[in-house]
């Protein structure tokens, strides 16, 4: 370990989910329900499996260094241009790829308590130093994440809606905030959970763009279109700002099936209607149940919803993972008494909350 730089020393590996077939095998069970990486239940979307198909004859062929037709159809959906884009692998990518580009040792970064994995991950790596800031009702505090900026800040990391709670800012919030940022210190704007924010409630801060040149928001195709395997997410920034972090960014860093993927999902509104509509019925099934149970939740704009257990989580997690149900702990995000549930099938949901409801019938 005295090998890596500082900051990797100090990293605490991110834990994925365990994979279905690790824990059949552990457990001696079948039908595991996985509710618990924020993926889209719907399944593959048959006309994405039919390009990816299409596109075998090109595997000897490396990808389109430049995700082209890609961003092409972006730059026209989201009404931007293709030199304000950045394709990454996963929006993961995209996070680190801003912070080799604009981070040293010397640099801060802030964001909030709560707030998803990535930020301290990728911040950590290259040696800067996080300024987490107390989460207000579990959400973003934007006076207090204000109030950490100095002449040493040059990251702000805000995700809305918020993993793992799920909490929307409200877009008059998130402008001021913005606004009131020196122009010194860059906003990242996390909008994985984007396309299933209520349309009213979603900030439009693709217009922002034009005001703030230090804006940077990104993007995924993991969740809403349902590649997460594949892994492409993307960012819209300044030109220059893209220009910056296409300069750091690997070449071929989006596989040719990942691009094919991408550009037939970002063509098929209907995957994309049903999953928002699944999600949104799904989320009033859980959220009936927790009502049911006499439980708490954190309201939730995302594809998933952390559950107040009001008792330690982890042997209710270990105890729906005796039942074939793999949900998240949350206890690294200081939430010990939650645990986050991803929606799921309408089956799925039900199968969690039988579970559920006989375990804390148990204890
Ligand atoms: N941001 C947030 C807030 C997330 O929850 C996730 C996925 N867990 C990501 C970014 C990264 O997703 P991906 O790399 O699959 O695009």
């Amino acid at each position: 370990t005295q090998l890596a730089v500082p900051g990797v020393q100090k990293l605490v590996p991110y834990v994925p989910g365990k994979p279905i077939e690790e824990l059949e095998r552990e457990l001696g069970l079948s039908d595991i329900v996985k509710l618990a990486s924020n993926e889209n239940p719907l399944g593959a979307n048959p006309r994405v499996a039919a390009a990816i198909q299409a596109a075998l004859p090109e595997l000897p062929r490396y990808p389109d260094g430049n995700g082209f037709k890609l961003k092409t159809a972006l730059a026209e959906k989201l009404a931007v241009s293709t030199e304000q884009l950045t394709l990454g692998n996963g929006s993961n990518e995209i996070l680190e790829l801003i912070a080799r580009t604009f981070l040293t040792p010397e640099l801060e970064v802030v964001f909030s308590q709560h707030a998803f994995a990535v930020y301290p991950l990728v911040t950590q790596a290259v040696g800067a130093k996080a300024r987490v800031v107390a989460a207000k009702d579990y959400g973003h505090d934007l006076t207090a994440m204000l109030a950490q900026v100095n002449d040493r800040t040059r990251l702000v990391f805000i995700a809305n809606p918020n993993n793992p709670t799920g909490t929307l800012l409200s877009k008059e919030a998130l402008e001021a905030f913005i606004k009131a940022l020196p122009a010194s210190v860059i906003c990242v704007l996390d909008e994985a959970y984007y396309e299933y924010v209520d349309p009213q409630s979603r900030a439009d801060a693709l217009t922002w763009l034009a005001k703030y040149p230090n804006l940077i928001i990104t993007r995924t195709f993991s969740k809403a279109y349902g590649l997460a395997g594949l892994r492409v997410g993307y960012s819209v920034s300044s030109a220059e700002m893209a220009d910056l972090l296409n300069r750091v960014r690997q070449p071929f860093n989006n596989n040719m099936l990942a691009l094919v993927a991408a550009e037939t999902a970002l063509a098929d509104s209907e995957y994309l209607g049903r999953a928002i509509a699944a999600n949104n019925a799904g989320m009033q099934q859980l959220t009936e149940a927790f009502r049911t149970l006499g439980l708490a939740w954190i309201p939730s704009a995302g594809n998933f919803v952390s559950v107040d257990l009001r008792r330690e989580g982890e042997p209710i997690y270990q105890a729906l993972l005796r039942k074939g149900v793999i949900v998240r702990p949350v206890a690294n995000y200081e939430m010990p008494k939650h645990l986050r549930v991803s929606i799921g099938t309408e089956k799925e949901n039900q199968l969690f909350i039988k579970a559920l409801s006989e375990i804390l019938n148990d204890v």
